[in-house]
């Protein structure tokens, strides 16, 4: 999975699916279900970091998933496997801007639901009317108001797969949405360009708190396991230097947090995904 997520870490998935369309997932995940095998959906991998011994059962990649349509209105319609930057950009071709924000944030719409990915203090679920969820076999559409989400989460039943989302838009000078889309890319290239693979920020910011100022405080900064090192541009970041394994990161992760516990009294939690088995005892 190393070859598959932004961190570069992680043991082998037994299978590596690639379905077509929903016909196909739906097809094999009733055979997944007769032999009793898990599996895990995912996007681009850049929120996930996977254990050293790698994942027992399927991955699914949903990068087939990738038309963008106009939906009516101020709508777009988007599969989950289509990135980001590529919505943004067919919605400024339409004259709708708004979700500016998510240009550089790297990874799929079925990613970025999942983790109600944003800055700047919005989060792609105020933008979004209603998804097309694959549940307990059937796909139905469900509205933004039936969705319990929050800050980075989005809590869906157990065994949920995102197909699609319709976002509903502003109406936008399309120099307007250039104009958000050059303002996000630019912060990134100021802010998040760590020149090492991350995940970006490594934990969320707890409560009226911002967990870099957390782990500055704790003395983290360029703390360091192995490959796995807190970088020295952006504190909230985890890198991989060059050689880093899963458990790297998870040792330097327990150590921040412990860090920031005893300094702060905090408790961070990781932003990051973690899944898959440990190669050790
Ligand atoms: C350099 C860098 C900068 C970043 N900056 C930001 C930022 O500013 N703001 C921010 O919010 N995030 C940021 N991130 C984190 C990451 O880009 C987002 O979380 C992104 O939305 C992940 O998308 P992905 O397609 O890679 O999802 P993955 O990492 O593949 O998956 C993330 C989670 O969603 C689940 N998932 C994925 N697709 C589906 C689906 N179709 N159905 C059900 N579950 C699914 C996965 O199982 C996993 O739990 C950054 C990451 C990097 C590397």
């Amino acid at each position: 999975m190393a070859r598959h997520t932004s961190l570069r870490v992680g043991g082998p998935a037994d299978l590596y699916a690639i379905p077509e369309d929903a016909d196909d997932l739906q097809d094999l995940l009733e055979q997944l279900a007769e032999k009793g095998m898990p599996w895990l959906a995912i996007g681009r991998g850049n929120n996930l970091l996977v254990r050293d011994g790698g994942f027992r059962g399927v991955v699914i990649s949903l990068e087939r998933f990738n038309r963008i349509s106009a939906a009516g209105g101020k709508r777009v319609r988007a599969e989950a496997g289509a990135e980001n930057l590529q919505v943004v950009r067919f919605a400024q071709e339409k004259g709708l801007g708004g979700i500016g924000f998510i240009s550089g944030i790297p990874g799929t719409v079925g990613g970025a639901i999942k983790m109600n990915a944003g800055a700047y203090g919005s989060g792609i679920l105020e933008w979004t009317e209603s998804l097309t969820l694959l549940r307990d076999g059937s796909v139905a559409e469900y509205g933004r108001e039936e969705l319990d989400y929050g800050y980075r989460r989005l809590t869906l039943p157990e065994g949920d797969i995102i197909l699609a989302a319709v976002f509903n838009l502003d109406e936008r000078e399309p120099h307007h949405t250039e104009e958000e889309i050059r303002k996000d890319l630019e912060l990134r290239r100021s802010k998040h360009n760590v020149g090492f693979p991350s995940a970006g920020s490594f934990f969320k910011n707890p409560v009226g708190q911002t967990s870099w100022r957390l782990i500055d405080a704790a003395g983290m900064r360029g703390a360091r396991v192995g490959g796995a090192q807190v970088s020295q541009v952006h504190s909230n970041f985890l890198v991989n230097t060059g050689s880093a394994t899963a458990r790297d990161f998870l040792d330097l992760s327990t150590m921040v947090k412990n860090a920031v516990l005893n300094t702060s009294g905090v408790t961070l939690e990781e932003e990051v995904r973690i899944v898959g088995e440990n190669n050790y005892e």
